[in-house]
């Protein structure tokens, strides 16, 4: 596999180098220089295959002989260890359940595949790969239980004191081994500037190998693929083929990665994203022009994002051309109210208790549907497990919450977190005094 920058299209590196720069030196985004069409044989039998045969199948025409067959098998074998059930809610609606993985939330695909993935390509004897990572939530769990135990790594999670919910606290705090939680008091904003500023600190990048575990590392959209095509399997082994993907949308990873699948030949007929008053993309399909606005705080917090890091990518699998773009992505945007709304209609009409970010690819579906009738499948995402966000859920449907396994091992963990203030020569002195 090679790749270009989107910045640069005569720009090739390997895999590898790829994975380990996260970012190319142009600020682009690293994107195959070449996407590769999977077997039409492979998708015609498609429901005959399982999760992780899918994925492998995907990830082996996506990455070719970068890591070998073999290698690649364990890899996913040990990162994809859990479903990504379809589940109807009436004969024409189903969810996507992508939160079964241990952080309890999609972002579980990207961060286990991507550690493995640093995990392996960091030979014995390399220096120890110190992995930075400022999180709201839901990044910093999926990325702590990915590289936990990884050999060769460890991960510095920053997160805002106060501003996660309980389990995300836990989540973040209570691993241990080659795992640090640092309590920032301050904003995410704040947590962003300190790692940022430090990725770019000629003094620590002296003594550290620094790299990031961000949504744009292209290891993490990968993964993000293979569930696309497992929904699609689900499907077909109940007759179905015509299907529309509904995805709740911040940075624009998640709807990337479906468009790369579709790119990679998924018989998808059109994409749906689902926005929170962060409506960056919602606009600019409308009026073809980009105009990124700072975030606006919201119920769906995952997807607080005024100029979504993604976006980029779905421009160029689309030769920047919006014509094309509108023929293949749609997206329509809600307040908090309608998310809240939309959680209390799930939960009275099908007994389901979705989290808010879900809720808003609930309505995103529906609308399409009612703007484009006809005879599909509508699936749209569930992105995490409503427990992980208790303010934003009423408290009578948030008492009625199945927990997951293991969320109340998690209560009673010992917490190891530092406090940390948002002073950048702080933060810096504990990085070099902690090596
Ligand atoms: C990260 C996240 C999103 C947004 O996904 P993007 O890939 O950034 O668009 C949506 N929902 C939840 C629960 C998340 O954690």
């Amino acid at each position: 596999m090679k790749l270009y920058s989107t910045n640069n299209k005569d720009l090739r590196v390997s895999f590898q180098e790829a994975v380990f720069n996260s970012l190319p030196a142009d600020k682009g985004l690293y994107m195959p220089s070449v996407i590769p069409s999977l077997d039409t044989a492979f998708i015609r039998n498609i429901q005959q295959y399982s999760l992780q045969e899918i994925a492998f199948e995907v990830a082996h025409t996506l990455i070719g002989d970068d890591i070998p067959n073999g290698d690649l098998k364990s890899i996913i074998a040990d990162a994809i260890n859990f479903d990504a059930p379809v589940r109807f809610l009436d004969a024409e609606t189903a969810v996507l359940e992508l939160f079964h993985g241990p952080s309890y939330a999609f972002k579980d695909f990207g961060a286990r595949f991507m550690s493995r993935v640093m995990g392996y390509f960091s030979k014995q004897g390399d220096q120890l790969l110190d992995v930075l990572v400022a999180t709201s939530g839901d990044t910093g769990g999926a990325v702590a239980s990915g590289f936990l135990g990884v050999d060769g790594t460890r991960v510095t999670i920053l997160y805002p004191k106060g501003k996660v919910s309980k389990v995300q606290e836990e989540q973040l705090t209570t691993n241990g081994k080659n795992i640090r939680a640092l309590e920032v008091d301050g904003t995410f904003d704040d947590c962003q500037a300190l790692v940022k500023t430090a990725f770019n600190d000629a003094d620590l990048n002296k003594v550290l190998r620094l790299t990031s575990a961000n949504s744009i590392n292209i290891a993490r959209l990968i993964p993000q693929t293979f569930y696309y095509f497992w929904a699609y399997a689900q499907l077909r082994s109940q007759g179905i083929s015509e299907v529309i993907f509904t995805v709740p949308s911040g940075n624009f990873g998640n709807i990337g990665a479906g468009l790369l699948a579709y790119k990679m030949g998924l018989p998808v007929k059109h994409f749906v994203a689902g926005t929170n008053v962060n409506d960056t993309v919602p606009r600019f399909l409308q009026s073809g022009s980009y105009d990124p606005k700072p975030s606006v705080q919201t119920l769906a917090n995952a997807m607080d994002v005024g100029n979504p890091s993604n976006w980029v990518r779905i421009q160029d699998m689309f030769d920047n051309k919006v014509e094309e773009l509108r023929s293949m992505i749609s997206s329509y945007t809600y307040d908090d109210e309608q998310t809240v709304n939309a959680m209390k209609e799930l939960y009275d009409k099908y007994q389901y208790i979705a989290c808010p970010h879900t809720a808003i690819a609930y309505l995103a579906s529906n609308q399409y549907r009612q703007d484009y009738p006809g005879t599909y499948a509508s699936v749209f995402l569930s992105t995490a497990h409503p427990c992980k966000f208790p303010d934003a859920i009423s408290e009578e449907i948030f008492s009625k919450i199945e927990l997951p396994t293991g969320a109340e091992e998690l209560a009673g963990k010992q917490k190891l977190v530092t406090e940390m203030s948002v002073d950048y020569d702080a933060f810096k002195s504990y990085l070099l005094a902690n090596t």
